[in-house]
């Protein structure tokens, strides 16, 4: 690992200021990501700023929109009192990721925007890789596939987004708060991402020394139904093969608001919106379901590996949408 200078910051504004006049450094919160990149020599910034002691902690709700600071802990969130009545679909996403250790130490901000697993990004001995060295390729193209993703990428990169947080928030069109050395600025979470066919090397808005200051919730109606399901290669401490985030209004037997997150298929956390218009105003029947799930992953970009992703992404969708509903297989 190589050696580097650590700084703790109190203020935002002084951690924005000392990000920007350090072109190369780079901030450090719980550590989970970025400690793990630095001793596998991925990251190499000279100079961390520790920014967990600014005042970003806070959640609170605020008539119906709940306000979650950059740094609260995924268990904080996870346990507070407005996530367990009004967002199951957050509660369950957290919950089912990562392990009560890491959860206790990773922040929100920093959950979303964990860098992916993919084994060849994370191995710096491995030359081809358009995201740590644009224009060089994509040895993941040619290599074990299982965890890739095949939504959003091409032969330059086929990097997973990994957060199930995420997939949730882009369902609920949570908005995220940032401020750099220009000032404040939001941005929807779901034009927060680019996709790894866009841009390889840059996954997100996000310029150096902005940081993220805060999540915004806007909270689903209190008789909305919302779920997560997370489909792993074994039940606990694993990343997500496919994942499905609903949320559903019904009026009757009638969906009067469908929205869905797609998880473990896209290079971004993905918003299914073709599903959502099937859904709308469609009978909450597993035939109507199936029909929305067929409606998805229309435009995958599949390799031999990771072509099971297609079918099992839709019945995760369906059965999710079961589960949610009420409504047997
Ligand atoms: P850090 O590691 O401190 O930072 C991550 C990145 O974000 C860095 O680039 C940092 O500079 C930047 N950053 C952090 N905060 C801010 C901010 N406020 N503004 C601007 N930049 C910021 N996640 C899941 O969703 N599901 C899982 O199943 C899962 N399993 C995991 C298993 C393991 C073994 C590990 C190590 C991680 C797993 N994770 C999983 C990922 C974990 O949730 C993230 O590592 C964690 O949320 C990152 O938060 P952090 O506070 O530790 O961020």
């Amino acid at each position: 690992m190589r050696t580097f200078e650590y700084v703790r910051a109190t203020a935002t504004q002084e951690a924005v200021r000392m990000l920007a006049d350090d072109p190369q450094a780079s901030c450090l919160a719980g550590g989970t990501t970025q400690l793990d990149l630095m001793k596998d020599g991925v990251l190499e910034p000279p100079r961390l700023i520790d920014i967990t002691r600014l005042p970003l902690h806070g959640i609170e709700r605020r008539g119906e929109t709940l306000h979650v600071g950059a740094l609260a802990t995924m268990e904080e969130l996870a346990a507070d009192a407005t996530v367990a009545e009004r967002l199951p679909v957050v509660r369950e996403a957290l919950l089912l990721g990562a392990s009560v250790q890491l959860r206790n130490m990773a922040t929100i901000g920093g959950n979303l925007l964990q860098r992916t697993r993919c084994r060849y990004f994370r191995d710096p001995g491995v030359v081809e890789c358009n995201k740590r060295a644009p224009g060089s390729g994509c040895a993941a193209v040619l290599g074990a596939a299982r965890m890739h993703a095949v939504l959003g990428v091409s032969e330059r990169c086929v990097a997973l987004h990994a957060s199930d947080l995420a997939v949730a928030l882009v369902a609920l069109d949570a908005v995220v708060h940032i401020q750099g050395p220009s000032g404040r600025r939001s941005v929807p979470l779901t034009e927060f991402y680019f996709t790894a066919d866009e841009s390889p090397e840059r996954e997100n808005v996000l310029e150096h020394a902005e940081l993220i200051t805060e999540i915004e919730i806007p909270l689903p109606p209190p008789a909305a139904l919302s779920g997560y399901l997370k489909v792993r290669d074994r039940m606990s401490y694993e990343f997500a093969l496919t994942s499905a985030a609903v949320l559903l209004v019904l009026d009757g037997g009638t969906i009067r608001q469908a929205r869905v997150g797609l998880g473990g298929v896209g290079s971004k956390p993905w918003r299914a919106y073709e599903a959502e218009h099937v859904l709308t105003g469609a009978p909450a029947t597993t035939a109507a379901f199936m029909d929305a799930a067929q409606a998805t992953m229309g435009d995958a970009w599949t390799l031999p590996g990771t072509a099971f992703k297609v079918p099992l992404a839709r019945r995760t969708l369906v059965r999710e949408l079961q589960t949610v509903s009420g409504v047997a297989a």
